[in-house]
């Protein structure tokens, strides 16, 4: 069982609406660091442990710093991930580029800041030269087609249009090495929201031997394995955290028996896990605007599917609890929607929960990733704000909630700009 809990109390939470109004998202600094904690704890045998946090799931240099702090760097795969990297403090080989179909400008920002360039194709390399110029170190990203099941958030790997063929991979290492680049990586993430732990012990296993043939055919001595994110998170409440623990010791015996034998035993194990990191260290809170009864039973939110839209996105589950009444029995079934012009825009279906009044205070869990992230303004719904829980107790705006002046920011017409 995942423990749904809310760090915050009733009382408290009160105060902090009155500052600022719901809808926000609110995360949690302490359970941020203890994610990390973990997760390095879990690879406290390799050499050397390199967690590139995956800034997509939460695009704030504020968390980006809390992260760095903890020892991390940062998984960009947009320009705008560059900058925010480097606006969280996060520059060099901590930086890695994992990004497909890039264009120009995202290289030449990633080779400014002494990023590693991991390569989605093998004509990428081309590209890269002619419009950047080549890194001091080099990954390419495979994709080992039918060798990995996948599921349903990322999809099956030869239906996916990320990644290196395995023949593909071993000429780009070549066209590389040909174009005088040292220095190499190798990537993959092949899996996404992944609860079973041998799912990355597979993969892990996949790499290693794949870096012991790189090793044998081409001379190369990879400097890192990097094997993705896509690690899963508990959304219900009944399901089982990963065992991160399980999984590093999984990882250690495959890297002590694969590895060891060639010599490989000083390869960097990196990662880039996202929504471990942040996900559960989030929640969306808003309030009761309306409760409406027709053929079922609607409780409307002042938050839509512009602030969370995993729900309408995957029909993924997020917990939701009525503050101050955690301990009242569910005994209604509401559909909690949004005001999105949408009928998927709704937050959850069906779903038991205590008896809901106006102005009642909704907590939805687990929006720490790919939350805020996926907004939009569809509708000309404005972005909500983003609040951090300090470990003192005391909370920080670390984005402000977005306003029409934002909105009409970009427009051009006739009457002018609005006031
Ligand atoms: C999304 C993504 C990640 C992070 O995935 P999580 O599921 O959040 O851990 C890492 N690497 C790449 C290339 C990604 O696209």
């Amino acid at each position: 069982m995942a423990e749904k809990t809310f760090p915050i109390s009733k009382e408290r939470l009160q105060e902090i609406i009155r500052q600022y109004p719901t809808p926000f998202h609110i995360y949690d600094e302490k359970a941020i660091r203890e994610n990390i904690r973990a997760l390095k704890h879990a690879f406290r045998w390799a050499p050397e442990f390199r967690e590139h946090f995956a800034v997509k799931a939460t695009p704030n240099p504020r968390i980006i710093e809390i992260l760095k702090e903890e020892g991390a760097g940062t998984d960009c795969s947009s320009l705008a991930e560059l900058f925010l990297s480097e606006a969280g403090g996060v520059t060099g080989e901590k930086i890695m580029l994992t990004s497909n179909d890039t264009p120009a400008d995202e290289f030449q920002k990633a080779l400014e800041l002494g990023a590693i360039i991991n390569l989605d194709d093998i004509s990428h390399i081309d590209y890269l030269e002619k419009n950047a110029g080549m890194p001091g170190c080099l990954s390419f990203r495979y994709n080992p087609g039918n060798l990995i099941e996948g599921n349903d958030i990322i999809g099956k790997p030869t239906e996916a249009k990320y990644g290196l063929t395995r023949d593909q991979l071993f000429d780009a290492y070549k066209k590389a090495q040909e174009k005088g680049v040292k220095r190499f990586g190798l990537h993959t993430m092949v899996i996404s929201n992944e609860l079973r732990s041998d799912a990355f012990i597979y993969t892990a296993k996949l790499m290693f031997n794949l870096a012991v043939e790189i090793k044998e055919k081409l001379g190369i001595h990879l400097e890192f394995v990097n094997l993705g994110g896509g690690v899963g998170i508990p959304y219900l409440p009944e399901e089982e955290p990963v065992d991160l623990e399980f999984v590093g010791n999984g990882i250690h015996e495959a890297y002590d028996t694969i590895l060891g034998p060639h010599g490989l035993t000083d390869m960097a194990i990196a990662m880039e896990s996202g929504r471990a990191m942040t996900g559960p260290a989030g929640w969306l809170v808003a309030s009761v605007l309306h409760e409406k009864k027709t053929y079922k039973d609607y409780i409307g939110l002042d938050a839509c599917m512009a602030n969370l839209m995993r729900p309408a996105m995957y029909g993924a589950y997020h917990h939701i609890t009525v503050l101050g009444k955690e301990k009242d029995l569910c005994d209604h079934i509401y559909d909690v929607t949004g005001s999105l012009c949408e009928n998927n825009d709704k937050f959850a279906i069906d779903r038991k929960l205590p008896k809901i009044d106006i102005g009642d205070i909704l907590v939805i869990h687990d929006t720490g990733a790919h939350g805020h992230a996926m907004g939009f303004n569809y509708n000309g719904k404005l972005r909500s704000a983003e609040l951090l829980l300090r470990e003192d107790g005391s909370v920080e705006l670390i984005r402000r909630a977005e306003t029409l002046d934002d909105y009409f920011a970009t427009l051009k017409y006739p009457g002018g700009l609005m006031k």
